[in-house]
């Protein structure tokens, strides 16, 4: 199914937890928002709008920037938005960066749907791909294509058994595939922990909210929760980063070897090229029926 309405949640909610970098404790406000009024952050009394112009670092993360206020780490909150095809929010944050919680973007999914989610009266706005827009780094590139509905592909390449030369495309017509993505945590190697700390990063990791990896030994206790759980990892940052757009993309999107700042790049091309069109749900309810943009009802 596609969503047709726009859609904010029913009521506050809050949620608390640490920064995975900052390592600091941080409440978030869920607030429910009007029709086009989007998706904004409010840290100190500043809005700051969750687009593509206001997202200025990279580093591990994807952080956003507005009149002197950071909020860090958006990237698996932008992700279950739009799984749960959120267009209207507010998040009041009363730290730097949010809350980590699992490491992925499943608690966030719970809570949105904890607080409600509903239909509101104007009708959903897209972005249709109209033509193919790459953008590359080194070997690392990200390649998106006009396609009749939306799908994310990772592909990594590491020289790690577990993760290594895998790929995992997220694909809504597979019914709940959004739960394979969004279940997966995001993890990093022990060997880079100190070189994180070193940069002020990584200060509230453990293995309560990220995969630790040394070599190819997965460090956790548990385990992982999908076999190829780093690179369904990557699709959900991919998601949640291309959702920095302001819209849902309706195209077929490839990375290969991406991170925050390649995918940042390519949002940023699409608006430059003026790669995409606007269009109501209603204008092209047929052409991509199959689309199932709305994972959740
Ligand atoms: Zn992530």
């Amino acid at each position: 199914m596609i969503c047709q309405y726009q859609r904010s949640i029913r009521r506050e909610i809050e949620i608390k937890g640490i920064g995975l970098h900052s390592g600091l404790p941080v409440t978030i406000k869920l607030i429910p928002a009007e029709s086009d009024e989007g998706i904004n952050f409010i840290k100190n009394d500043v809005v700051i709008p969750a687009r593509i112009e206001y997202a200025n670092s990279f580093e591990f993360s994807t952080s956003l920037f507005k009149d002197g206020e950071t909020v860090r780490t958006v990237e698996h909150l932008m992700a279950a938005l739009y799984f749960t095809g959120i267009d209207n929010i507010y998040i009041k944050i009363d730290s730097e960066e949010l809350p980590i919680l699992d490491g992925s973007a499943f608690i966030f999914i719970e809570k949105i749907k904890e607080a409600g989610i509903v239909s509101l009266k104007e009708e959903k706005i897209y972005a249709v791909l109209t033509e193919e827009v790459v953008v590359s780094e080194g070997d690392k590139y990200i390649k998106g294509r006009p396609y009749s509905g939306f799908l994310a592909t990772f592909h990594a390449s590491y020289n790690n058994k577990i993760i290594g030369n895998r790929k995992y495309t997220y694909d809504p017509t597979n019914k709940n595939d959004f739960l394979n993505v969004a279940k997966a945590r995001t993890y990093c190697f022990l060997e880079e922990i100190e070189f994180l700390r070193e940069k002020g990063l990584a200060k509230g990791g453990s293995l309560e909210n990220a995969v630790v990896f040394e070599g190819d030994t997965v460090l956790n206790p548990e385990g992982l929760r999908f076999e190829d759980e780093p690179v369904k990892h990557k699709v959900l940052d991919l998601i949640g980063d291309l959702y920095l757009l302001g819209l849902p993309l309706i195209g077929d999107i490839h990375s290969f070897k991406g991170g925050h700042k390649l995918n940042a790049s390519f949002v940023t091309k699409l608006i430059d090229e003026n790669a995409f069109e606007t269009r109501y749900a209603s204008e092209i309810l047929d052409e991509i029926s199959q689309l199932r943009s709305c994972v959740i009802s």
